[in-house]
């Protein structure tokens, strides 16, 4: 990571306040599409903050530019106009390389078709992230089977992702999404292709990782009920945030879960 320039008193804060850097620090935030001589507008002027251990949802209509902001925010693209701080590093200038790096050390992805290589087993399919970042096959052993441990998935390590049911292939990509130890999660819409049990499932492994962990997490869902789990609510709207609300009773997952009958078929808890 050369070429970084730390910038420790960016926030602009008087002296004597001990707030510390947010994870996610946006500044007029602008991304133009451009393709032949139409351009599409995507984000206009979003200015964000999020801190450590803040758990968002991001909701929207589509178009909106919850993913634009999102592959932002992962590294995955960059803004066009404005300035972008990932823990307090300026990224809006990075290059590509140094952007997969930064990716690789702080950010975990989740999407909503899961996204794991097919005819490659659970475990391999976490140990990927590892082994882009060199590490030696021992050490990725033990850290992938952690992580599908997380997410209660050790004795389906050899299954490949056709063998496993949507929610498990969601923890499976949950799973390597965390095997880096990232500061931050993105998900987008990472329940729009499961049943509601199953969500509520997956939220309640973000749930758990945000509390115990401290991880800061970020899911777009255009789903209301699922947003309830989040403890902040942003919504976007013609590229621009709309609304930016605390949730008033945020919900519990597991205490959801307690509640609901569990089905005679389910074998995946
Ligand atoms: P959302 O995730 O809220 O549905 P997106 O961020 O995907 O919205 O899209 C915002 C706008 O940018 C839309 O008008 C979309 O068509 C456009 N857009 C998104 N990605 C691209 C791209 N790679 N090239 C051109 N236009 C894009
Ligand atoms: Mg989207």
């Amino acid at each position: 990571m050369s070429g970084l320039v730390y910038t420790s008193s960016a926030s602009g804060k008087a002296a004597g306040e001990t707030k510390p850097a947010p994870v996610i620090r946006l500044e007029r935030i602008h991304k133009i599409y451009r393709m032949g001589d139409i351009e599409v507008h995507a984000l206009r002027s979003v200015s964000l903050e999020i801190s450590r251990g803040e758990f968002v949802a991001i909701m929207g209509p589509s178009g909106s530019g919850k993913s634009t902001m999102m592959n932002i925010i992962g590294c995955l693209d960059r803004p066009t106009k404005g300035q972008y701080f990932l823990e307090g590093v300026d990224v809006s200038t990075v290059d590509k390389a140094g952007l997969a790096d930064i990716r690789n050390k702080h950010v975990g992805f989740v999407f909503q078709s899961f996204n794991l290589v097919p005819r490659t087993s659970a475990l391999e399919n976490v140990e990927l992230p590892l082994i882009y970042a060199g590490v030696g096959s021992a050490e990725r052993l033990r850290r992938a089977r952690a992580a599908l441990g997380e997410v209660g998935l050790s004795d389906r390590e050899r299954n490949m992702p056709n063998q496993l049911s949507g929610g498990q292939q969601q923890r499976v990509a949950l799973a390597r999404a965390l095997v880096n130890n990232p500061s931050l999660i993105l998900a987008d819409e990472p329940t729009g292709a499961l049943d509601t049990r199953t969500s509520v499932e997956v939220m309640g492994i973000f749930q758990r990782l945000n509390r115990e962990r401290n991880l800061t997490v970020v899911v777009v869902t255009h789903e209301p009920d699922i947003a309830q789990y989040a403890d902040r609510i942003i919504q976007f709207r013609d590229g621009r945030i709309h609304r930016d609300t605390p949730v008033q009773s945020r919900k519990d997952a597991k205490e959801v879960l307690q509640q609901q009958p569990v089905e005679e078929d389910e074998d995946d808890l």
